[in-house]
């Protein structure tokens, strides 16, 4: 399974949510970004 890396924030979405901490396994994360540094960047205008 893969894991979801936030490119932003680092944190890292796995089967119990967004962990701070996340101990996954290199190989088997993509990047991504989280709902919240999405927030973010649509009120900083950044993903027009
Ligand atoms: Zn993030």
């Amino acid at each position: 399974m893969l894991t979801r890396r936030c490119a932003w924030c680092n944190r890292a979405w796995t089967s119990e949510g967004w962990a701070a901490e996340p101990t996954v396994d290199p190989e088997h994360e993509t990047a991504t970004i989280c709902p919240g540094c999405v927030a973010v960047l649509q009120r900083l205008g950044v993903s027009r």
